[in-house]
């Protein structure tokens, strides 16, 4: 037993430092492109100027992820080499012996210890990287009034559903994982129709865009292609970044488009229509149904893989935690089955690029190409995109095709 939880150690320290060294490696490779000349469709994307501060802005957060990436590493590894899961487990241990408090408690004190300890780094993105190139807005108190709106919406969410599975565990032992998924498979469409209704308002307003000739723009292309669209809202993404951005949300009755106020600022009415046009794509393919349903199927899957480690002491063991729980084991299983889910991110990754030149293909045949294709320009332009990424960067880490790719798609 005690060997088992020895050698698991050992993995869960390997899997540690392979990742680290894998993500460095594909940031190395990456950073290396970022003085490549821009591909020739690009090159009106930036003047020389703006170019320069593109190149600056990549390499600063280039060294920014560097920093923090061996901060994240090193605060990790002396955690479980120092005995820090054992050190809270056996405080909170000294507070209820109760399963789902102990749950709660340690997990609470895991997460939060852990934001707390990131925190300088995301205050130094926002309020050092960010504003030197211009694009933050937020302010300190905003910064930690939404720290703690996003603390209370965790404890509740996250809190609620871990002691329902606990809860789940007590009673039905390894066939938990049926009842948890199905729990997490309701959160996830409840969620999924509802969080532009109930989460997004705690962060940010949200108001009808005004009657008007882009209202009346978006109403025609939607009747024209069939789409029933009587939900568009503007929110006030500006009080964050300039960065802009547009989502669509919910699916059926439910389904709404989000247009940051900033998109409305940069771009020309023709493309605001082609951003929705692209959004519309998604939907009339069918890309949020897949999406919610490939989820919730790796969702079971994960769950059920959790089940036949759950039981066993072992993961416990394994991050140094003596009296072997629930909770603990799901720190240890998490780690050690977070290469799987690196490798469903990755097949995720390939299918949403994919999905992203199906929606623009919609955009292209229902609409036109050329406004699409110059929002995608003026929006790179405005956040500093990088032009030229690795390509092992690309299929790993994009969920969009780099913007070269998209353009060389929409004018084929
Ligand atoms: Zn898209």
């Amino acid at each position: 037993m005690k060997m088992n939880g020895d050698v698991l150690f050992q993995v869960i320290i390997a899997i540690l430092l392979l990742q680290f060294v894998i993500e460095t490696i594909l940031n190395y490779l990456n950073a290396r492109k970022f003085g490549d000349p821009v591909p020739n469709e690009l090159n009106d994307v930036f003047d020389e100027q703006e170019y320069r501060r593109s190149q600056a802005y990549k390499f600063t957060n280039y060294r920014f992820g560097l920093v923090s990436g061996v901060f994240s590493l090193l605060l990790i590894l002396g955690f479980l080499i120092f005995g820090g899961f054992e050190w809270v487990d056996q405080f909170v241990l000294s507070v209820t012996d109760n399963a789902i408090l102990r749950a709660l408690l340690f997990f609470g004190i895991i997460v939060i210890g852990a934001d707390l300890l990131s925190t300088p780094f995301s205050w130094y993105h926002t309020f050092v990287i960010e504003e030197k190139y211009g694009f933050n807005k937020t302010t300190p108190r905003l910064f930690v009034t939404d720290k703690i709106k996003s603390f209370l919406m965790i404890s509740i969410l996250g809190g609620g559903i871990l002691a329902l599975v606990i809860w789940f565990f007590q009673w039905a032992g390894r066939d938990f994982w049926l009842y948890a998924w199905g729990l997490i498979a309701i959160f996830t469409v409840f969620m999924n129709l509802f969080y532009s209704r109930l989460i997004v308002p705690l962060f940010n307003k949200q108001t009808p865009l005004e009657d008007g000739p882009l209202r009346n723009k978006i109403k025609a292309y939607a009747e024209r292609v069939g789409f029933e669209l009587s939900h568009i809202f503007v929110i006030d993404g500006s009080k964050r970044s300039t960065k802009a951005n547009a989502y669509f949300s919910g699916f059926g009755k439910q389904k709404r488009v989000a247009l940051f106020d900033t998109l409305l600022q940069d771009l020309e009415e023709d493309e605001i229509v082609a951003v929705l046009a692209h959004e519309v794509g998604h939907y009339k393919r069918n890309h949020i149904i897949v999406n919610l349903i490939v989820s919730i199927l790796v969702t079971g899957f994960t769950l059920y893989i959790l089940s036949l480690f759950v039981n066993n002491p072992e993961p416990s063991l394994a991050i140094g935690v003596t009296s072997p729980s629930f909770h603990a084991a799901l720190i240890g299983f998490g780690i050690l089955y977070s290469p799987v889910s690196e490798l469903t991110g990755l097949v995720m990754n390939y299918f949403s690029r994919k999905f992203e030149f199906q929606a623009d293909d919609f955009a292209k045949n229902t609409f036109t190409p050329m406004p699409l294709i110059s929002s995608l320009k003026k929006l790179s332009k405005n956040s500093l995109s990088n032009l030229t990424p690795h390509p092992a960067y690309v299929f790993v880490h994009y969920s969009h095709p780099p913007l070269k790719d998209r353009i060389e798609n929409l004018k084929a």
